[in-house]
C-alpha cells in the first residue's frame, strides 16, 4: 500500500507512525499516510515562520506567478489527483450534475488562477493639503489551515492560495478521514515553491490544537464542523490569532406558491443530492407551498429513486458512499429520529447493501422544524421537504436555526424571490441556484455558521492585516 509522506520545508518526511486510509466505496485501506505529532509539528510550524521572511520580501507580482505555478501543478496532474479524490472520499470521478472528482480537481486549479490575478494594491483614502492616508497590506506570519474530508482539494485551495498570495507562509492539516489528496497536492506545489512556504501535516485534535494555540501561528483558517469551530475559537484566544472559521450549515430552500417544478425540481435535486449532501452548502431543508407540496415531494422521490448509487470509479456512478462510518450512523439515526418523529419516509431511508458506506438517497415528508432531521445538519444524502402556508411563516422557519450559512428562494419571478432574499438570515443567497460558489463572490456564515469570510478581495483581505500611513507634511519653515 503506497504510503504518503508529510511535506517539511520542502523535504517529503517520513514517520514511524502510519495511518490508513480507508476508500468508503469498499470499506477497506486503499492508502496510508505518516502520522504526525506535536514535536513533528512544530517542525512544520518552524519551518513556515523561517519561511516568511523571504516570502513576505517578494513582491505581489512575484507571489501570484508562483500561485499560479501551483494551478499548473494541479491541472498536469489532475488524472492522478482525480482519482485519489475518487478513492479517500468516495465521490464519483463525473457524479451527479457533474459534481465529482473531476469537478473538484478542475475547480482547483481554475480557483488558483483566478485568486492569483486578484491584487492588493495601497488604498489612498485621502489625499490633500492637510496630508495623505494610505492603507497598505501586510501578511500576517505563519497561516494554520485545517480541513475537513467532504472536498479536501478545493477546500485546501481555498484556504493555501489567498494565504500565500497575501504573503504568509502556511501548514495545513487535512481531516485524518482524507489526508491523501492534499498531502499530494503539497508535495506537487513544493515542485514550484520555495522550501518552507507550504507545509503539509497530518493528525486530529491533538495536532490541531498545538496549532490553534502555537504563538507562531498568526492565524487559523478553519472548515469544519460548528463544535470544532468552537473549540478552535477558544484555544486561539490566548495569543489574540486571526480566524476564519466556515462552519456547518443547514440551508434552507424556499419554493415560492406557483413556481414552474418541471423546471425547478431537477434543479432543486442536484443543490440537495450533489456529492450526497456533504457539502457546507447544500440545500438541507426544502420549504413548499401547501399548494405544490405534494407534486414536490412526488417529483423528489420520483427523481431519487432513478440516481445510480455505486463505487465512483465506475463509469455512471452518480453518487458514491457517505464518506465515513461515523458520519453514515448520523445519517442513520437521523432517519430513524424522523421516522419516529411521524415522518413518512417517501424513498430510500436505508444502507444499500455492499462493504462500502453506502445510504440511498432519502426524501422524507410530513416534518417541520422542531424535528431533529429539519433541525440538524444531516450531511448526507437526506433530504426533509416541510409544507408551509404563508410568506411571514416560511422566512420564520428558515430563519429558525443557528446555522446561517446559505439559503435560496426558487421561484419563476425573480423579483418576488428578490424581495425575500435579504430577509434570510445567512451569508449567501441564491435564487433559482443552491450552493453555488464562485471565486469572486465572498462566501461565510452569519450565526453560528463561522465568522469571516472567503473567496474574492474580501477573502484575500482577510490574509492580510491593515496598517495605516498617515502623512502630515511638516509646518513651514518660519520665515
Ligand atoms: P470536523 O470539525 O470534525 O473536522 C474538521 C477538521 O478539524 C479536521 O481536520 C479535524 O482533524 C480537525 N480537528 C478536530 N478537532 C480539532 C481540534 N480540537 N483543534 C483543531 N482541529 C481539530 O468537521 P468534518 O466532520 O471534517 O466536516 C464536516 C463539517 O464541516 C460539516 O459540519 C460541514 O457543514 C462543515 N463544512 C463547512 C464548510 C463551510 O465552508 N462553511 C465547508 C465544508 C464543510
Amino acid at each position: 500500500m503506497q504510503n504518503f509522506p508529510l511535506m517539511i520545508n520542502g523535504e517529503p518526511v517520513e514517520t514511524p507512525q502510519h495511518s490508513e486510509v480507508i476508500n468508503p466505496a469498499t470499506g477497506l485501506p486503499f492508502a496510508s499516510c505518516s502520522q504526525a505529532d506535536v514535536h513533528v509539528a512544530q517542525q512544520a510550524i518552524g519551518a513556515a515562520a523561517q519561511a516568511f521572511d523571504s516570502w513576505s520580501k517578494l513582491s505581489h507580482s512575484q507571489r501570484q506567478e508562483y500561485c499560479h505555478q501551483i494551478g499548473a501543478v494541479i491541472e498536469a496532474n489532475m488524472p492522478e489527483l482525480m482519482q485519489l479524490i475518487c478513492q479517500e472520499t468516495g465521490k464519483p470521478m463525473g457524479g451527479l450534475n457533474g459534481v465529482g472528482a473531476g469537478m473538484e480537481v478542475g475547480g482547483s486549479a481554475f480557483w488558483a488562477h483566478f485568486t492569483a490575478d486578484l491584487e492588493l494594491p495601497v488604498e489612498v483614502l485621502q489625499d490633500d493639503d492637510s496630508g495623505r492616508v494610505e492603507l497598505h497590506r501586510k501578511p500576517l506570519g505563519v497561516v494554520a489551515s485545517i480541513t475537513p474530508w467532504n472536498w479536501p482539494l478545493l477546500i485546501a485551495t481555498w484556504h493555501v492560495i489567498p494565504a500565500l498570495l497575501a504573503g504568509n507562509t502556511v501548514v495545513i492539516k487535512p481531516s485524518p478521514y482524507t489526508p491523501i489528496t492534499t498531502l499530494r497536492m503539497v508535495e506537487l506545489a513544493n515542485s514550484v515553491l520555495p522550501p518552507g512556504v507550504l507545509n503539509a501535516i497530518t493528525g486530529d485534535g491533538e495536532v490541531g490544537n498545538l496549532l490553534t494555540s502555537h504563538p507562531q501561528i498568526a492565524k487559523v483558517i478553519f472548515t469544519g464542523s460548528t463544535p470544532t469551530g468552537r473549540k478552535i475559537m477558544a484555544s486561539a484566544s490566548a495569543s489574540l490569532k486571526r480566524l476564519t472559521l466556515e462552519l456547518g450549515g443547514n440551508d434552507a430552500g424556499i419554493v415560492l406558491p406557483g413556481t414552474n417544478l418541471d423546471s425547478a425540481l431537477p434543479a432543486i435535486f442536484g443543490c440537495c443530492f450533489h456529492n450526497n449532501g456533504q457539502t457546507c452548502a447544500a440545500l438541507k431543508r426544502l420549504y413548499v407551498h401547501r399548494s405544490q407540496y405534494q407534486a414536490a415531494c412526488d417529483g423528489m422521490a420520483a427523481k431519487a429513486r432513478t440516481i445510480k448509487v455505486g463505487n465512483g470509479l465506475e463509469e455512471g456512478t452518480e453518487l458514491g458512499p457517505v464518506q465515513n462510518a461515523a458520519q453514515l450512523a448520523i445519517v442513520e439515526s437521523l432517519v430513524a429520529a424522523a421516522k419516529e418523529e411521524g415522518g413518512k419516509v417517501l424513498c430510500g431511508g436505508e444502507r444499500l447493501p455492499g462493504d462500502g458506506y453506502f445510504y440511498a438517497p432519502t426524501v422524507v415528508a410530513g416534518l417541520s422544524n422542531g424535528s431533529r432531521l429539519v433541525d440538524e445538519e444531516p450531511f448526507g444524502p437526506v433530504l426533509p421537504i416541510v409544507a408551509y402556508d404563508s410568506l411571514e411563516e416560511v422566512i420564520e422557519l428558515a430563519n429558525d436555526n443557528d446555522a446561517g450559512l446559505g439559503g435560496s428562494v426558487w421561484a419563476d419571478d425573480l423579483d418576488d424571490a428578490h424581495a425575500l432574499a435579504g430577509k434570510l438570515a445567512c451569508g449567501t443567497v441564491w435564487i433559482n441556484d443552491h450552493g453555488a460558489v464562485q471565486p469572486n463572490m465572498p462566501f461565510g456564515g452569519v450565526k453560528q455558521s463561522g465568522l469571516g469570510v472567503e473567496f474574492g478581495l474580501e477573502g484575500l483581505k482577510e490574509m492580510t492585516s491593515c496598517q495605516s500611513i498617515c502623512i502630515k507634511p511638516l509646518a513651514p519653515k518660519p520665515s
